[in-house]
């Protein structure tokens, strides 16, 4: 089966009736890009840049440092884009063991991802200059994680404006960068019109969506068994934000474990999903769904599975 699938690296990822998917790669460090090309990834969808600043015993990268290493995955990609993800630490991501977050009672629900930068702004402007700058040696877009409140944003975009300042101050080169946020609280899939004022794409994070709608903690494994990528409310959170992105005619894509399980991909091409961001490991798999799929025809299908009471049964998963 590997070997059949490798054959599919270099066919461009089109459904049976001609639509054309985009097929990305999820990786967590800039070596990983090798991994994403060899897997015929048409650019990184997600680069999880936590991963530079893990196990560091909490001494923080600094500009150069990530500029280099954002840099590498960039050229490493040789021209093809690379969405470079804003730290995303806390809860399930601890900087490292010293600071696993015993102090809080809900850390899934505390002091993490974007919050976690806006109340660290001269940590986070370090790491917006040594993207932008990176943006100098190729395409790079920016990807802001679990952010909900209209009050984030314009903090988010303005301290963003004010990094590019810093450089432009400094003299020091830097490139344009599109900003998208990642859809992964149930808040801000329902309040989609805000995202798209301020937004140039939005990326679904289905991994954190699902634990924030249904309540369930995606490390505890007593309640594993209600983690359920399946449940109505969810996936009409999908549906919803993809329907309206494309009416709007903004990117989406989704990033999280959704986009790289084949049960899904024919249910995501229905409901109109045209990007999907995976492990490079799960590229192929998925570009053979997409290339047996008339996505036209899936349509019909995609909404009645979201409307019916119990979709895992619809999807035959
Ligand atoms: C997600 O939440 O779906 C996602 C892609 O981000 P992470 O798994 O890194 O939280
Ligand atoms: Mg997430």
């Amino acid at each position: 089966e590997r070997g059949r699938l490798s054959r599919l690296r270099h066919t461009p990822a089109v459904t049976l009736d001609g639509q054309k998917v985009e097929l990305l790669a999820n990786i967590e460090l800039p070596d990983d890009a090798e991994a994403a090309l060899r897997a015929g990834a048409v650019g990184v969808g997600l680069f999880r840049s936590e991963f530079l600043f893990m196990g560091r015993q909490g001494n923080m990268p600094d500009e150069e440092e990530q500029y280099l290493a954002y840099r590498r995955a960039v050229e490493g990609m040789q021209g093809l884009p690379v969405t470079v993800r804003t730290l995303d630490v806390g809860a399930d991501k601890p900087l490292d063991e010293g600071h696993r977050d015993e102090a809080h009672l809900n850390p899934a629900l505390g002091l993490r991802a974007i919050r976690w930068s806006l109340a660290e702004p001269e940590m986070f402007r370090t790491q917006l200059r040594a993207i932008l700058r990176a943006a100098a040696h190729g395409r790079v877009n920016m990807l802001i994680p679990m952010i909900a409140h209209a009050t984030e944003i314009r903090q988010t975009l303005s301290l963003i404006d004010f990094a590019r300042a810093e450089l432009d101050n400094r003299g020091i080169a830097y490139g344009e960068v599109p900003v998208g946020a990642m859809i992964e609280i149930p808040a801000a899939a329902l309040s989609l019109r805000t995202f798209l004022k301020y937004f140039d794409f939005l990326s679904i994070g289905t991994n954190d969506l699902i634990q924030y709608t249904l309540a369930i903690d995606r490390a505890d494994e007593s309640v594993a068994h209600l983690y359920d990528p399946c449940h109505p409310a969810v996936l009409r959170l999908v549906a919803d934000t993809i329907s309206e992105c494309r009416r709007q005619g903004k990117p989406v894509s989704v990033c999280g474990e959704m986009a790289g399980d084949t049960q899904f991909t024919r249910l995501l091409l229905g409901l109109g999903l045209r990007s999907f961001s995976m492990h490079p490991a799960q590229i192929l798999a998925v570009k053979q769904e997409v290339l047996r799929a008339d996505a036209g025809r899936l349509e019909a299908w995609a909404r009645e599975v979201v409307d019916s009471e119990d979709p895992s049964v619809a999807l035959g998963a």
